[in-house]
C-alpha cells in the first residue's frame, strides 16, 4: 500500500520521561507505516535544552510560527530536584511558557469521550473545551499586608506626571489587599483565539466573567469579546450555524451542569484554572484530555494534557511492566496531522486522523485498555494492557477498520 503523502512539515517537539517512549512507540506503531511523514525535529528533551541553553526551545516555537502546525510531547518543567538529576546549568522555564509567550496563543483544553467510562455528569454527552486566558489577574498580581489603620489608594501616573486616584480602602485595623491588571491587547489577542477555535471546529463559543459586580474589570473583558464578534466574526458565526454566548460566570457553572456539552467555554484565568480541573476530572481521566495551543494569528501546537507520567518512567528503567496510556499524545499527533491536512488540501491525510482516532476509541470500547482506564470503566470484560501492547492493539484495529 502506498503511504499517505505529505507536503510541509510539522514542527515535531520531542520530550521527557514516559511520554518519550511513548512518542517513538507511537511513531512506529502508529504513523511511519503509513504515512509518508515529514518532520521537522527539535529535541525539547531537557538534556538538549540545557545543552543548547534551551535555543532549542525558541527555535522549535519560531519554526512553528513559519509552518503553522506543531505537535509536542510532554516536558519536564525543571524544579530544584530537576536541576540536581539532571544537573542542569539553570532551572530552566517551563517549555509551554515559553512557546506561548512566543506565539501568544491560548490553550484549549477538551476531553476524548468513549463508551463506558463515562462522566460524572449524567448530561454530558459531547466534551467540553475549556479556553483559560493565560495572562495577567491574580497570576501577575501585587500583594500587601497591611498592619493597621491607613489609607490604601490605587495611583495612575500618566507619562506627563499627573495622577488618577481611586481609594480602595480606609482601614481601622489590619487586612490585606491586592492589586490586579490585565491589558487590552492580550484580552483582545485571547478573543481572537477563541472566535477562531470556535469557527474551526463549529462549536458554539461561550464566555464568562463578573461583569455585574466588576464594572470596569471584568466589564472590559466583556465589551472587547463583544466589540470582536460584532465587527469581525458574526458573519462567519452565523454562516457556520455556531453562537456567541456571553453570560455570568456563576450563571455559566449553572448551565455547564445541566448541558450536554459540546461547546467551547472561554475563561479568564483564575476561572480557567479552577475549571478546567473540576471539567477534566469531571469527564474522567486526565490521560484522555487533549490540549491545543491556538494563536491569534491561527498557528496551532497540539499537545497531551497530562504530563511526562514520571512515576511510569522509573518503573520503566527498572525494567518493569508500565501500562501507560497514549491516547492524548496519539490524538495530539492525529490533531496535528488533521491541520495540516487541512492547510495543505490533503484529504488522505484528514481520513487518517479521522480513522486512528476511531481506531483508539474502538479498541477501549471492545474493553482493551489501560490500566488508569480498566480502573474507572463501567465494562465488564476488560483486558489491560501494558504500554506497548495497547498502541499495537490500536493499530491492528486501525488495520481491520481500514484494510490498510
Ligand atoms: P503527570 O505526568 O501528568 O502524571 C501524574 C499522574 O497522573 C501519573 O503519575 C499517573 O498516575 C497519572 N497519569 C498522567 N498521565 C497518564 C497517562 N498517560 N497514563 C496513565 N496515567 C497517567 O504529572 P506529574 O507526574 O506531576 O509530572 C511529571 C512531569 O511532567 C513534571 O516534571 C512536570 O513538570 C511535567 N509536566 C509537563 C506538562 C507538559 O509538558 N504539558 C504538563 C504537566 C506536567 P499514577 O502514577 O497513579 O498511575
Ligand atoms: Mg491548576
Amino acid at each position: 500500500m502506498d503511504k499517505i503523502e505529505m507536503t510541509t512539515p510539522l514542527v515535531e517537539m520531542d520530550g521527557d520521561e514516559m511520554t518519550r517512549i511513548l512518542w517513538k512507540m507511537i511513531k512506529d506503531e502508529l504513523l511511519l507505516p503509513f504515512i509518508d511523514l515529514k518532520t521537522e525535529y527539535y529535541d525539547l528533551g531537557l538534556k538538549h535544552r540545557n545543552d543548547t541553553d534551551d535555543r532549542v526551545t525558541v527555535d522549535s516555537a519560531e519554526a512553528t510560527k513559519k509552518y503553522g502546525v506543531a505537535v509536542k510531547c510532554a516536558t519536564i518543567t525543571p524544579n530544584a530536584a530537576r536541576v540536581k538529576e539532571y544537573d542542569l546549568k539553570e532551572m530552566w522555564k517551563s517549555p509551554n511558557g515559553t512557546i506561548r509567550a512566543i506565539l501568544d496563543g491560548t490553550v484549549f483544553r477538551a476531553p476524548i469521550l468513549v463508551k463506558g467510562i463515562d462522566p460524572n455528569v449524567k448530561t454530558w454527552k459531547k466534551p467540553i473545551t475549556i479556553a483559560r486566558h493565560a495572562y495577567g489577574d491574580v497570576y501577575k498580581a501585587a500583594e500587601m499586608k497591611i498592619p493597621g489603620a491607613g489609607k490604601v489608594e490605587l495611583v495612575y501616573t500618566k507619562p506627563d506626571g499627573t495622577e488618577e486616584r481611586e481609594l480602595i480602602h480606609e482601614f481601622k485595623g489590619p487586612g490585606v489587599i491586592q492589586g490586579q491588571h490585565n491589558i487590552n491587547a492580550s484580552i483582545e489577542s485571547f478573543a481572537h483565539s477563541c472566535f477562531k477555535y470556535a469557527l474551526d471546529t463549529k462549536q458554539d463559543l461561550w464566555f464568562s466573567s463578573k461583569d455585574t459586580i466588576s464594572k470596569k474589570y471584568d466589564h472590559t473583558f466583556k465589551d472587547i469579546f463583544q466589540d470582536l464578534y460584532d465587527n469581525e466574526y458574526k458573519d462567519a458565526f452565523e454562516k457556520a450555524g455556531i453562537t456567541y454566548f456571553y453570560t455570568l460566570i456563576d450563571d455559566a457553572v449553572a448551565r455547564v451542569m445541566k448541558s450536554e456539552g459540546g461547546f467551547i467555554w472561554a475563561c479568564k484565568n483564575y476561572d480557567g484554572d479552577v475549571m478546567s480541573d473540576m471539567i477534566s476530572s469531571a469527564f474522567g481521566s486526565l490521560a484522555m484530555m487533549t490540549s491545543v495551543l491556538v494563536s491569534p494569528s491561527g498557528v496551532y501546537e497540539y499537545e497531551a494534557a497530562h504530563g511526562t507520567v514520571q512515576r511510569h518512567y522509573y518503573k520503566h528503567l527498572n525494567g518493569e511492566d508500565t501500562s501507560t496510556n497514549s491516547v492524548a499524545t496519539i490524538f495530539a499527533w492525529t490533531g496535528a496531522l488533521r491541520k495540516r491536512g487541512e492547510l495543505d488540501k490533503l484529504s488522505k491525510l484528514m481520513e487518517f486522523a479521522d480513522n486512528m482516532e476511531k481506531a483508539c476509541i474502538s479498541t477501549i470500547e471492545k474493553g482493551k485498555m489501560t490500566k488508569d482506564l480498566a480502573l474507572i470503566t463501567e465494562l465488564s470484560d476488560v483486558k489491560v494492557l501494558n504500554s506497548e501492547d495497547f498502541i499495537k492493539a490500536i493499530r491492528a484495529e486501525y488495520e481491520e477498520m481500514t484494510g490498510a
